[in-house]
């Protein structure tokens, strides 16, 4: 037998905070082993399966021997046009296929890998806190150094611009932001975009908006795109994420659009670490983006009535929450006296409900816990009736 020899991991690694939901997930499991008839509210997984129509263009794609083989690096041209004409369609913006939109491996590949195209050792990357933690790991991973945009309930859930020090400014190159939010559920307005965009081109910073939910609204009030207030394409792009528009958080399918210069130096990054979707997922990506209104209405009026449910309940049991006008998330004031961690900690113990606490996704979310509506409304109706006992 041979030495062994001692495998450490690389410092990047051992100095990550620990994932939130891998900590979720072994409360779960001990919960689970326990024999505990879990409601499980804690991550952003759409809980209904992918529209037939998709997974039937999908079942033919996969059969053509062209799709087989490599896929090409920024994506196939036609589901690029998809995008494009999407956005057309959705948002009046347009866009050119072949240079500002990239096919990506989900939104969170794009996302992590975007500093590793434009952050040099010491840049600063601004993240919104309270935030999706890919965020600030992925500055971390390419030697950035993290600034943390607190997301307050007084500022409306939206980053105070003037309150980032000079001296991060100075260096700052890269901001994540991400309406409609998660974990808050809040969402921004043109003027928010306006001052955004001005700040961008002041400050000479690229802006990454985070659109995974602009199509989980409620009421029928559409959530804008940063693309399509004027301005933007010079600053900045967009990320967008079919996993939960279309319940194909499992077929990993996403794209960026927007600014030339920042879409190529993502896609150089990926020509190098990936080698593309598989095509036959991209065809049922282009499938899915020309989805007949109505299905994606069915979608939206099943997560409303989950979440007329779940704000009805939550009120009555006296908690402090806003109705969301997009997203599948209940962003809960915690009860007086009681920190994040203890909440999650007495729901799951005592009532059997898993949750995320707030402060997982940064220390200003300490105070709250975020609820997911990613289960049917007959659980729903279980858990408000649950919690009423223990709270
Ligand atoms: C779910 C989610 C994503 C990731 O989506 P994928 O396209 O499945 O990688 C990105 N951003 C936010 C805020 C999300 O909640």
């Amino acid at each position: 037998m041979g030495k062994k020899i001692s495998i450490e991991p690389a410092k990047r690694v051992k100095d990550l905070p620990p994932y939130l939901f891998a900590i979720i997930d072994r409360m779960k499991e001990k919960a689970v082993a326990k024999g505990v008839d879990l409601i499980d509210l804690s991550i952003g997984d759409p809980d209904m399966p992918t529209p037939k129509h998709i997974i039937e263009r999908m079942r033919k794609a996969v059969k053509n021997p062209a799709h087989h083989q490599y896929p090409s690096y920024v994506g196939m041209l036609s589901f690029r046009q998809a995008v494009a004409d999407w956005y057309k369609k959705r948002f009046n913006v347009s866009l050119n296929p072949g240079t500002e939109a990239l096919s990506l491996i989900g939104s969170k590949e794009g996302i992590g890998h975007m500093p590793l195209a434009f952050i040099n050792p010491g840049d600063y990357v601004l993240v919104p806190s309270p935030g999706y933690p890919v965020y600030p790991v992925a500055a971390l991973f390419a030697g950035g150094k993290v600034h943390e945009m607190p997301l307050l309930e007084k500022n409306n859930y939206l980053p105070d611009l003037g309150a980032i020090p000079k001296g991060v400014l100075k260096k700052a190159k890269l901001m994540f932001i991400n309406y409609p939010n998660n974990p808050t559920a809040a969402c921004a307005g043109r003027t928010f975009y306006k001052e955004l965009i001005n700040f961008a081109a002041k400050n000479n910073i690229i802006i990454c908006h985070d659109a995974a939910y602009s199509e989980i609204y409620y009421d029928n009030e559409k959530p804008l795109s940063f693309l399509q207030i004027p301005g933007a394409k010079e600053v900045g792009i967009e990320f967008h994420s079919l996993s939960k528009t279309y319940n194909m958080a499992g077929w990993r399918i996403g794209f960026a659009v927007g600014n030339k210069e920042a879409v190529a130096g993502l896609g150089k990054i990926k020509t190098n670490l990936d080698s593309g979707i598989f095509q036959a997922i991209q065809e049922a990506g282009i499938e899915a983006l020309n989805t007949d209104d109505k299905v994606l209405e069915k979608i939206r009026d099943m997560y409303q009535e989950r979440r007329d449910t779940f704000y009805e309940g939550l009120k009555k049991l006296g908690l402090e929450v806003n109705k969301p006008k997009a997203t599948f998330y209940l962003w809960v004031k915690c009860p007086k006296g009681i920190s994040s961690m203890d909440f999650t900690t007495l729901l799951l113990n005592k009532a059997g409900i898993l949750t995320t606490p707030g402060n997982g996704f940064g220390a200003p979310g300490e105070g709250y816990i975020r609820f997911a509506l990613t289960v049917p409304v007959k659980r729903i109706k279980e858990a408000v009736e649950r919690m009423g006992k223990v709270i």
